[in-house]
């Protein structure tokens, strides 16, 4: 399925998401990257130790979700846009969920967006908490969206 639409399956998902013990922790990276390419800012960019040592360049990334702060670093870095990080401890009914954004013109703070799911498919109505740009740096925006905790691991995008 990944091979013939980019959409990941429920089960390739569920294997790369941090358990719910983890998630319970606070903010954490999701690297939802299924395909072995010559790539890895990701591990170059976390200073945490938390995304192993590449012992070949087209390895796929492993991270040690233990180790993560979910402080973003590795997002920005990732040409691939593979990785959000997921705060499930946000609210009581949402989570904070920070994603790579190069779209333009970037959304404000405090939009109401349209949370899309990993087809592009409208989920549900989200809102913009928090938008990070460089202009001096090369790297991707980086948008957190609150989402409701029912569909943390469904909405993976956005559309205004
Ligand atoms: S979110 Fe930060 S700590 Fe976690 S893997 Fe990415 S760079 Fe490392
Ligand atoms: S930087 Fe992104 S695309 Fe490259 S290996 Fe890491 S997660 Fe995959």
């Amino acid at each position: 399925m990944l091979e013939r639409t980019g959409v990941p399956t429920i089960e390739q998902i569920e294997q790369v998401f941090p358990s719910g013990e983890r998630l319970a922790k606070g903010p954490v990276a999701i690297i939802e990257c299924y395909q072995n390419i010559p790539c890895n800012p990701c591990y170059t960019a976390c200073n945490r130790n938390a995304i192993k040592e590449f012992e070949d360049i087209n390895d796929l990334p492993e991270i040690n979700h233990d180790n993560c702060t979910g402080c973003g670093l590795c997002i920005a870095n990732c040409p691939g846009l593979a990785i959000m990080v997921v705060d499930a401890t946000y609210s009581k009914d949402e989570a904070l969920i920070k994603i790579p954004y190069e779209f333009i013109p970037l959304p404000k703070e405090g939009q109401i967006v349209k949370g899309l799911d990993r087809k592009g498919q409208y989920v549900c109505d989200v809102k913009v908490v928090k938008v990070l740009s460089s202009k001096t740096l090369d790297r991707t925006p980086i948008v957190s969206i609150a989402v409701p905790r029912e569909y943390m691991k469904v909405v993976r995008n956005f559309g205004m």
